[in-house]
């Protein structure tokens, strides 16, 4: 079990028994899928309603959209019915002997322009799963398969059959896979505001992307740590938005510096309207690996009331929350952390919060698959723009990730997996560090051990290097360092490929490593290659 709280455990039964009375599903095509279908009643009452954000904070991009191929989908939609995944069925009986099911009483669509499942030459796929992550030859055979079939739908057995998953489907994502993002989102965060819901995405790239076109304007500032995940700031340049460095220490953002910057803000001065959108990654940030506490969590909150922001809180390495270095639990048998620390979404009383959740580092990158939650008239927006965008993530990611999550794992299942990932990051983080403490030198390197995430930042006594002459030589002596490192046959990233603001960083120096790809001994062996780089470099 995960325990989001240590005296809170997490209560999947009472969403399984929930899901078997309220919200099973039908097999069928482009069925329509709401979170509000999904969410246990016992937790939704009694809370305020999400903050209705005006004109001025959606885009007009975002405004404009409406509903895409509107037949089709709002008339899957029409047929609705409350509690229930209803559906617009296809039938498609070309190669069945069975012929069309003339019981059946729903609606017929011949309006779609889904082309026909029984056309697919996918009749079924087969997926070996590991129950470990373990690299000995042992624990290779640790593993179970499983199968998905074209026509295998066989409601509360197998949800989600290929015929439905490799059709065209809702914007939301599947049904299946919304419910089961819901049910965990509901299980580890339970907004504290009523009106939530989720919406896949093909991963938090593309959400972030998305969130910018539906909040910002040219000519914007969005609000960002000074050092950020270069990915996240190429995203926005381009279209036109500006960068708003906000200092950090080692929790991240700095709340003082935020609410002097905003309270200072002087529009024509800056050229522009008081920014309004806070993007941050509040656990494991890349590139720092800075871990914010609740209590700062809490902090920036209310500056975020105070000044009326809305906060994009991106969250990839939520799940890797790893135990202190040197703790007795790092060494321990479990190195897990069994306590979370909140989100800002479970923090969130007015419905200012887009949190984005991704697939990537907690099952496969190349799943391409995540998901966002927020209130319901921003997942509106997000809906519209899948629409006319990737529509939804592929449907083979869909089936797969939903029958290993949902039908092989369940909730517990996947907490149970998500252990097993901090466990193996807990082992290369100690791996990592142990290392640096073995290898760097201490009087020109110092470091926090991360305790989050996959990333170690180092920060190097710059001033001591021979190349030092005068503060504007950091460029200079940067780039000597990273040329020795790479000579050394070893590979960490240049602080200032991270600065979100050509201002931010000339005061200190940085490398970013990732403990979480190389195998043990190969960090072990990078770790003293780098120290050797070093040693080199400041004689
Ligand atoms: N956000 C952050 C902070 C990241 O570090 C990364 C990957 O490195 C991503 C998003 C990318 O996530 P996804 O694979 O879901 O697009």
């Amino acid at each position: 079990m995960f325990p989001k709280r240590a005296t809170d455990q997490i209560d999947v039964k009472g969403t399984a028994l929930w899901r078997q009375d309220n919200a099973s599903l039908l097999g069928s095509i482009e069925a329509n899928g709401e979170s509000k279908l999904f969410k246990r009643e016992s937790t939704r009452s009694g809370k305020p309603l999400a903050k209705k954000w005006d004109p001025d904070y959606l885009s007009e991009e975002a405004t404009k959209r409406k509903v895409s191929l509107a037949i089709i989908k709002s008339s899957a939609r029409a047929a609705s019915q409350p509690g229930m995944i209803i559906y617009l069925k296809i039938y498609s009986f070309l190669d069945r002997d069975a012929g069309p099911d003339t019981s059946y009483s729903g609606m017929i669509s011949l309006g779609a322009g889904a082309p026909s499942s029984a056309c697919f030459p996918f009749e079924e796929i087969q997926v070996r799963i590991s129950n470990t992550i373990d690299f000995s030859e042992i624990m290779k055979e640790n593993t179970t398969m499983i199968s998905m079939a074209k026509f295998d739908f066989e409601p509360g057995v197998s949800d989600y059959s290929l015929d439905v998953a490799l059709n065209y489907g809702q914007g939301s994502g599947s049904a299946q896979m919304l419910r089961f993002v819901t049910e965990h989102t509901q299980l580890i965060h339970d907004p504290p505001y009523s009106d939530w819901a989720c919406c896949l995405t093909v991963g938090s790239t593309s959400a972030w992307d998305s969130a910018l076109r539906i909040f910002c304007e040219k000519g914007d500032y969005i609000i960002l740590e000074d050092y950020i995940f270069s990915s996240a700031l190429e995203t926005a340049l381009p279209l036109g938005v500006k960068a708003l460095s906000i200092h950090m220490d080692d929790q991240g953002l700095i709340p003082e510096h935020l609410d002097n910057v905003l309270s200072s803000w002087d529009e024509k001065e800056r050229k522009a309207r008081k920014p309004f959108l806070l993007y941050m990654v509040p656990t494991g940030q890349n590139p720092t690996g800075a871990t914010q506490s609740l209590e700062r969590r809490k902090m920036i909150y209310a500056l975020a009331q105070k000044h009326s922001l809305y906060i994009v809180e991106d969250e990839p390495y939520y799940y890797i929350q790893l135990p202190p270095f040197g703790s007795s639990d790092s060494f321990s048998n479990s190195k897990v952390r069994n306590e979370l620390i909140p989100s800002y979404l479970s923090l969130d009383v007015d419905g200012r919060v887009l949190r984005l959740d991704s697939l990537s580092k907690v099952l496969a990158p190349g799943s391409r698959m995540g998901w966002v939650t927020a209130s319901e008239q921003v997942i509106e927006k997000f809906v519209r723009l899948n629409e006319s965008s990737s529509q939804h993530p592929s449907g083979f990611s869909q089936v797969i990730v939903f029958k290993l999550l949902n039908h092989h794992w369940g909730h517990s299942g996947f907490f149970g997996w998500l252990e097993k990932v901090q466990a193996e990051y807990t082992s290369r983080r100690d791996t990592f560090v142990q290392a640096c403490l073995e290898h760097l030198p201490a009087d020109i390197t110092s470091w926090i051990p991360s305790e989050a995430g996959m990333f170690q930042w180092i920060e190097i006594q710059w001033r001591s290097h021979p190349l030092y002459k005068s503060e504007a030589d950091h460029q200079t002596v940067e780039q000597a360092i990273f040329a020795s490192v790479v000579e050394h046959k070893v590979f960490l990233t240049p602080g200032s490929c991270f600065w979100s603001n050509a201002d931010v960083g000339e005061e200190r120096m940085f490398f970013r490593a990732t403990y979480a790809s190389a195998s043990r001994e190969e960090l072990k062996e990078a770790v003293r290659r780098f120290g050797r780089a070093l040693k080199a470099q400041f004689a």
